[in-house]
């Protein structure tokens, strides 16, 4: 009988343990997670730095955080989000709904709280490979090891924060902080603060940062200037060049004074109990080698789930996680350790001639729905319902053009193929 490790009780890991479960072969599932709560990033804490015990806070949530996808698209494809009028969903509904789901399922007596995984590594045993994870029992100080022929990787990947090389950083005069310790604005309170980075965090922030600051320069490096109207206290920049004093120059020649960098520069891949015996590098946010973004080609009774961005999440994590599955069970065979690696080598060509560079290995956005495809069409598993990725682009475009209030937006699914979305304002 199988016995399966899943590491981290957020979206991916309950969604891993949900399809476990129902797995006549799978006698153990054990779920570790080293927070008290399930729910991973959509667990807000005022808290930053480090945890009672010793640990990194791992969420990024911050306070006035609402949704940058509607919840149409944000649902499993077996438990949508729950009925409502609004579409954008506060932190607090997703952590809600994440809990339900994991009740529902049966999943929650199977997670260990306050289990911290220190470290996996492969082992060869009788029939074949297994491997040993170590935990500490957070609660008693006690660790433990324990053997499974599975392991499922799903600690989240929007806590370890990259910070880039800028001549002049470590030395500027003013504070340095990234987005990952933002909760609140308070602090930028009548201060000049550069934000560098106009992701989906880099943006939200720098707007609500507007209403507390004395000046906010937003530099970023988006090919296509965003239309939003911002308020008049902020300016975009393109890329700093280097910070000196309180000065940022930027490429265009121009300069700003300012007292605050705020990196919005996004996060880095990172997998710290991975032992390298388990073969998983990460070199510019390229997690290497993996097969169709999840399977550890170097020894496929690991999996890592949830690494590819801009997709629906939750949905792509229940498709890897039945992928995933139906290979377990001899459903279908995933290819032979060469055969994978030569796949991957082709899809890093491919992505190359599109124009992504190395850190961008992951990034799926208009090219997501392929990336579905090619799971569900390998493993026989069910596909996703196109409208997924039809509603990602259409909201993520109006993110872009109307920051201040495309959340007022409503979609409706129709069906697997169509919706409809207005404008809420407009009828209110
Ligand atoms: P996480 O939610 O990070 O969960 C990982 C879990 O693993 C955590 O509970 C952690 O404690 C645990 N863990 C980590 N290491 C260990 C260890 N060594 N031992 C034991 N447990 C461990 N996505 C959307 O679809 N829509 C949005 O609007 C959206 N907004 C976001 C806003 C912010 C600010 C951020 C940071 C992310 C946002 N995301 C959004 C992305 C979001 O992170 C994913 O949708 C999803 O929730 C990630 O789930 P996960 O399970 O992969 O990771």
């Amino acid at each position: 009988m199988t016995r399966v490790c899943v590491i981290g009780a957020g979206a991916a890991g309950l969604c891993a343990a949900r399809h476990l479960l129902v797995e006549p072969s799978v006698a153990t599932v054990d779920v570790l997670e080293q927070a008290a709560q399930l729910g991973g990033t959509w667990v807000y804490t005022e808290n930053v730095g480090y945890d009672d015990f010793g640990l990194p806070i791992h969420t990024s949530m911050y306070k006035s955080l609402r949704t940058n996808l509607p919840k149409e698209i944000m649902g499993f494809p077996d438990f949508p989000v729950p009925e409502s009028e609004k579409s954008y969903l506060p932190a607090k509904d997703m952590l809600a709904f994440l809990q339900l789901y994991s009740d529902k399922n049966g999943v929650t007596p199977y997670i260990k709280f306050k289990h911290h995984v220190q470290l996996v590594k492969p082992k060869e045993g009788p029939n074949g490979e297994l491997w040993d994870v170590s935990f500490k029992d957070l609660t008693t100080g006690v660790s433990e090891t324990r053997e499974y022929d599975y392991v499922f990787v799903c600690n989240g990947h929007y806590n370890t924060p990259f910070i880039p090389s800028i001549p002049g950083l470590k030395e500027f005069k003013g504070d340095v902080m990234h987005s990952h310790d933002y909760r609140v604005p308070d602090l930028f309170t009548g201060k000049r603060v550069l934000v560098i980075g106009a992701g989906p965090s880099g943006m939200d922030i720098a707007l609500e940062v507007t209403s507390v600051a004395q000046k906010v320069v937003l530099s970023h490096h988006l090919s296509e200037r965003p239309r939003t109207v911002f308020p008049d206290n902020l300016v975009q920049k393109p890329d700093v060049e280097r910070l000196d004093g309180n000065t940022a120059y930027f490429k265009d020649g121009s300069e700003e004074e300012v007292d605050v960098v705020f990196l919005c520069t996004g996060y880095m891949y990172n997998f710290p109990f991975l032992h390298e015996s388990c073969g998983i590098v990460v070199k510019e946010n390229c997690v290497e080698p993996l097969y169709k973004h999840l399977v550890n080609i170097h020894h496929p009774t690991m999996c890592l789930v949830g690494v590819p961005y801009y997709v629906c999440a939750f949905s792509m994590f229940d498709l890897q996680v039945r992928y995933y599955v139906q290979a377990m069970k001899g459903v279908f065979s995933l290819p032979r350790r060469d055969e994978m690696l030569r796949h991957r080598r082709r899809e890093v060509r491919e992505r190359a001639a599109r124009g992504l560079t190395r850190r961008q290995a992951h990034m799926m956005g208009p090219a997501q729905a392929g990336y579905y495809d090619s799971l569900s069409q390998e493993s026989g598993a069910a596909p996703l319902p196109p409208v997924l990725t039809e509603v990602h682009n259409d909201s993520s475009l109006k993110f872009l053009h109307n920051l201040t209030h495309y959340r007022d937006d409503v979609y409706r699914l129709i069906d697997n193929n169509s919706f409809v979305c207005y404008q809420e304002r407009y009828y209110a």
